[in-house]
């Protein structure tokens, strides 16, 4: 049933929108009058003006034949990583790359298109299908942006899909939570020729405490990373300030809380112990910490519909999906902490944030198949 040409042509036509994260503004309108033209109700909401972008997320609800049934959810995101401007597509072999300057943007247009190929299918084919809510989102690839400022109240939909992922034949149901952490060291300017006593190195400090933290892999469920230095004003100075940021995830959230703690402690030791040692009128060095949660945890057991749904829509199809495990946060992670339980698919996108992005056709039309599978069992079941 699925038009492998028109897919091609969607999917082409999409990757050659730039819609990098904030100017998701020309995608947008595209995507707005495709799904009007397929009888969707479109609105956006007010994110765009909360992550300083050029539009909202897009929200399109289709009625569908069997009113009775509870809606879907169907989520991807919009925009894409840079450098994604002015895409080239290519097609050789039944596989879609860019010409090796930009990004592809298969991550996530694969799924628009996949999406917008479902919804033909059901309209052409007059296939009963239940009521859909379809959720596209801005700024994902710069923290789930969209996800988080979403105005959760337009939705009814309890539980659905994200498509973002690379496997057609997976379903995503677990993924880490995530703390993201800043620390700033404030030692004290010195001229580093003339009087460096006076002064107190925050770089020196800092990397004492993250010499000898705990990061990369933690445990099987935990990781932790420093992916961020900032500090110092010239080589003639002794640097006052510095900046360090990393993260830590886990699948346990007493884990997280507690790898975070662990270093901040490290930090506030090391910068108390200074103080202890070297006492001073000004109370340097000092240190300010922010912790803030980025995403939330994804945990979706194997026998909620959303996963069963998927499963036997795929035995239908005669194929196999395995449930997975992801190290990533998604706008997944998003929708599951407000209530929407949400199961990730993917279309075959590979290699993505690179040059060397691609995909399979032949993957899109799998994952336009399985995903037309899903909505008409969902419907039938009710
Ligand atoms: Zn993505």
């Amino acid at each position: 049933m699925v038009n492998q040409d028109r897919l091609a042509d969607v999917f082409k036509m999409l990757v050659q929108i730039d819609s990098v994260s904030r100017k998701e503004g020309a995608v947008a309108k595209a995507l707005k009058e495709i799904f009007e033209s397929l009888d969707g109700e479109v609105v956006f909401d007010g994110a765009g003006s909360e992550v300083g972008g050029d539009t909202g997320n897009l929200i399109a609800k289709f009625k569908g034949s069997e009113p009775g049934v509870e809606p879907l959810l169907l989520n991807a995101h919009m925009d894409t990583v840079q450098p994604g401007e002015g895409v080239k597509v290519l097609f050789s072999e039944g596989t879609f790359t860019s010409n090796g300057e930009t990004i592809l943007g298969a991550d996530d247009k694969s799924a628009l298109a996949v999406l917008i190929e479902a919804l033909m299918v059901l309209q052409e084919k007059k296939v009963p299908f239940g009521p859909l809510e379809i959720v596209i989102t801005v700024c994902e690839e710069v923290g789930l942006l969209g996800a988080k400022h979403l105005d959760y109240s337009m939705l009814t939909a309890r539980y659905g899909y994200s498509i973002d992922a690379t496997d057609t034949e997976g379903i995503v149901t677990q993924a880490p939570a995530a703390n993201h952490v800043q620390f700033k060291v404030h030692g004290r300017d010195a001229h580093a020729g003339a009087a460096p006593e006076k002064g107190i190195n925050a770089i020196q400090l800092a990397s004492k405490a993250i010499s000898e933290m705990r990061i990369g892999r933690i445990d099987k469920e935990t990781t932790a990373n420093i992916g961020l230095i900032q500090g110092g004003t010239a080589t003639n100075i002794v640097p006052a300030l510095v900046t360090v940021a990393g993260e830590i995830r886990s699948h346990d959230p007493m884990k997280l809380e507690a790898e975070t703690q662990r270093m901040l402690q490290v930090f506030e030791r090391h910068v108390s112990g200074y103080r202890k040692s070297f006492p001073s009128e000004d109370g340097l060095p000092k240190l300010d910490v922010d912790v803030y949660e980025d995403f939330s945890v994804l945990h979706i057991s194997d026998d909620h519909p959303v996963v069963t749904l998927a499963t036997e829509a795929a035995s239908n199809l005669g194929r196999h999906m395995a449930i997975k495990i992801s190290g990533g946060g998604s706008d997944a992670n998003i929708f599951y902490g407000h209530g929407v339980v949400t199961a990730i698919l993917g279309t075959g996108m590979k290699d993505m944030h690179t040059v060397r992005e691609s995909i399979r056709l032949e993957d899109l039309v799998r994952s336009a198949e399985l995903l037309l599978e899903i909505i008409q069992l969902h419907a039938k079941k009710g």
